[in-house]
């Protein structure tokens, strides 16, 4: 299904200028992007890092917390952001289911890859929640992993930037924007567009990895279309 997709956002993304917690304005400006989607035909997945919540790295610093607990914390971090997308959604009028990859009944419903592609095919959006259930992950590699099992097209990384650039856009004036990068290359370390584990993952199954400026209007529909001039795409 061509019209599939999986949409990617950082915990981060929903902070807003707080830099924690979750910035109500900002999920409704992602619900309405993927409104967008649906209300034009696309089946969409999203997975939410946790990021603007915990990270288990940063939490397991100092050594008082251990790391698979720090991670547990960070996989319950995004299941708090999925609670919250799926009432943004709803709040919309779309109809969305989370799921997560660790059991939590009252408050979603387990990950079943079946039942997942089911309430894609009746148009619901479903947001994988917990990433995948395992520590020393990160939820880049659980969107590739969920992307690649509900077969999505394509994997759009939502971000700040308009995509991957040669050297970081932030510190030169020169840095150049990379339109097609193979995976390959974006495992080299000056252009890391995500972790190893989820590029590795995404280049054996051939899921094309986008990189988009998320805040820019109609980016997810025109990219889905086919118009690939504002973004960086890895295959
Ligand atoms: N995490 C994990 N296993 C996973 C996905 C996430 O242990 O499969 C934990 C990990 O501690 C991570 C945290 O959840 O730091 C939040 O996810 P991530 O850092 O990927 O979020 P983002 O940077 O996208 O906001």
């Amino acid at each position: 299904m061509d019209r599939r997709v999986l949409v990617k956002f950082s915990g981060e993304a929903l902070a807003g200028a707080e830099g924690y917690g979750i910035d109500t304005q900002i999920l409704d400006y992602i619900a309405e992007e993927i409104k967008n989607l649906v209300d034009n035909g696309i089946e969409v997945g999203i997975v939410i890092g946790g990021g603007n919540i915990i990270r288990g790295v940063t939490a397991a610093a100092d050594g008082v917390i251990k790391r698979t607990s720090a991670d547990y914390m960070g996989m319950l971090g995004t299941v708090i952001n999925g609670v919250a997308m799926q009432e943004a959604l709803e709040h919309k009028g779309i109809t969305a289911r989370l799921q997560t990859a660790i059991k939590m009944e009252q408050i979603a419903e387990p990950f079943i890859v079946r039942k997942a592609r089911r309430h894609l095919e009746k148009g619901r959006v479903v947001i994988f929640g917990a990433g995948t259930g395992n520590p020393y992950f990160t939820t880049d590699t659980a969107a590739t992993l969920r992307a690649t099992e509900i077969g999505a097209s394509m994997l759009i990384k939502a971000t700040k930037v308009d995509g991957v650039y040669d050297k970081d856009p932030m510190k030169y004036d020169d840095a150049i924007k990379l339109d097609t990068i193979s995976y390959d290359q974006a495992l080299e370390d000056h252009i890391k567009v995500m972790d190893d584990t989820a590029i590795a993952l995404a280049k054996d199954n051939k899921l094309p990895l986008v990189v988009a400026n998320m805040n820019e209007k109609g980016n997810l529909l025109k990219i889905i279309n086919g118009d690939f001039s504002r973004c960086s795409i890895v295959k």
